[in-house]
C-alpha cells in the first residue's frame, strides 16, 4: 500500500484495513530473534515456544541468534525491522537494564516496541567450575572475597542477565572480578566446563543439566525461596548477600507499529503454547514455570518493562557500571 493510498484512508478503514491483516495472519513463516547465542537458556525457552506457537498459527517460526553487546545487538535489529508481525524478539530483564547500562543505545526502549506478552520468570544459580576450591557458598564468598580480582567471571555482555546478577554478585562481595564477555551463556557454559572461566551466574535452564550431572559447582540460588530442583542449595539471603536476589523475567516484542491485532494474534498463541503439558514439563525441568495466561498479554508485558526499568535505573546507577 502506497502512501499516498494511506494518506487517503480514514482511521476507521485504517482500523479495517489492519483487522484483515491480522485474520489472514500469518501468511508466511515468522522469525523470532534470539539476542544471545545458540544453546544458551534465552535461546531454550524461545526454542520451545516458538515450536508450540507456530504449530499453533500454522506456520513455522525460526529462531535467529543475534548475539552480542549483552542482547542490544538483536533487539536494535527487531527495533528497525519492518513491522509486520513476522519478525518478533524474545528478550529478556536485559531489555529493562540496558535501558540504563547503555548511555548511547541505538533504540528508545519505551517507544522502539510494540508488545505480546511475558513469558516465564526464570530463577539464577551461582556457579563456578568442577575444580572450584570452595566446598559450599560460606567458603565461596570468603574465597572469592579474598582473591577477587584474580577470578574470572564469565557473562553474556552487559545488559546481560549473567551480568546484572555477576554485577550483584560483585557488588555484595565488594569485590572486581575479572568478566570475560561471550555472546551468550550457552558458549560461556563450555569455557565453565573446560575450566577455561571461573564463576558464572546463569539461568536454570542452562545449568539444570550441569548442576544435576555435577559437572560444575553450584553454590547459591538467586529466588527469595529455595528451588524444589535443588533443595540442598541455599539462596543468597540465607548466605547473607539478599542484594543478589533476582529473577529473569522473559518478554516477546515486535516492532513499533506493528498492528495490535497481530500482537493479539501471537499473545493468545503464546498463551496456548504456555498452557501446553509438554511446556509445562519441559520448564519445569529446567527449574522454571510458564507466565500465567494474564501475564502473557501486551499489556502485562508493557507494565513489566516499565516497573522493571525504573526498579534496575537506581541500582546500576550506585553500581557505576555502563556499558560506554
Ligand atoms: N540469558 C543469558 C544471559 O543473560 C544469555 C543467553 O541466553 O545466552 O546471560
Amino acid at each position: 500500500m502506497t502512501y499516498l493510498r494511506l494518506a487517503g484512508l480514514s482511521v476507521g478503514a485504517l482500523c479495517a484495513a489492519s483487522a484483515a491483516f491480522a485474520q489472514g495472519y500469518p501468511e508466511r513463516q515468522i522469525t523470532m530473534v534470539v539476542p544471545f547465542a545458540a544453546g544458551g537458556p534465552t535461546d531454550t525457552v524461545a526454542r520451545l515456544v516458538a515450536e508450540k506457537m507456530g504449530t499453533d498459527l500454522g506456520t513455522q517460526i525460526i529462531i535467529e541468534n543475534l548475539g552480542g553487546a549483552g542482547g542490544t545487538l538483536g533487539a536494535s535489529q527487531v527495533a528497525e525491522a519492518e513491522a509486520d508481525g513476522y519478525t518478533v524478539l524474545l528478550h529478556h530483564i536485559g531489555m529493562a537494564t540496558s535501558e540504563t547500562l547503555y548511555r548511547n543505545l541505538a533504540y528508545d526502549t519505551l517507544n522502539a516496541f510494540e508488545y505480546v506478552g511475558l513469558v516465564t520468570e526464570v530463577p539464577m544459580t551461582v556457579l563456578a567450575r568442577n575444580d572450584f576450591e570452595p566446598a559450599d557458598m560460606a567458603a565461596f564468598i570468603e574465597y572469592v572475597k579474598a582473591n577477587g580480582d584474580s577470578l574470572t567471571l564469565a557473562n553474556a555482555g552487559i545488559g546481560a542477565a549473567s551480568h546484572l546478577c555477576g554485577m550483584l554478585l560483585m557488588q555484595a562481595l565488594e569485590v572486581p572480578l575479572v568478566t570475560v564477555p561471550y555472546k551468550g551463556t550457552g558458549p560461556a557454559m563450555t569455557d565453565l566446563l573446560g575450566g577455561q572461566v571461573d564463576i558464572m551466574c546463569d539461568q536454570t535452564t542452562n545449568t539444570t543439566k550441569q548442576i544435576q550431572g555435577a559437572t560444575v559447582k553450584a553454590y547459591a540460588v538467586t529466588t527469595p525461596e529455595r528451588l524444589e530442583l535443588f533443595p540442598d542449595l541455599p539462596t543468597v539471603a540465607e548466605a547473607g548477600i539478599p542484594a543478589a536476589e533476582v529473577s529473569i523475567w522473559h518478554g516477546i516484542y515486535t516492532p513499533k507499529g506493528t498492528p495490535a491485532e497481530v500482537n493479539e494474534a501471537l499473545s493468545a498463541s503464546l498463551q496456548k503454547a504456555l498452557a501446553d503439558p509438554g511446556i509445562v514439563k519441559a520448564f519445569a525441568d529446567l527449574g522454571t514455570t510458564p507466565s500465567p495466561a494474564e501475564d502473557a498479554t501486551p499489556a502485562a508485558l508493557k507494565e513489566k518493562l516499565e516497573t522493571e526499568i525504573a526498579r534496575w535505573k537506581p541500582v546500576i546507577e550506585a553500581a557505576g557500571v555502563y556499558a560506554d
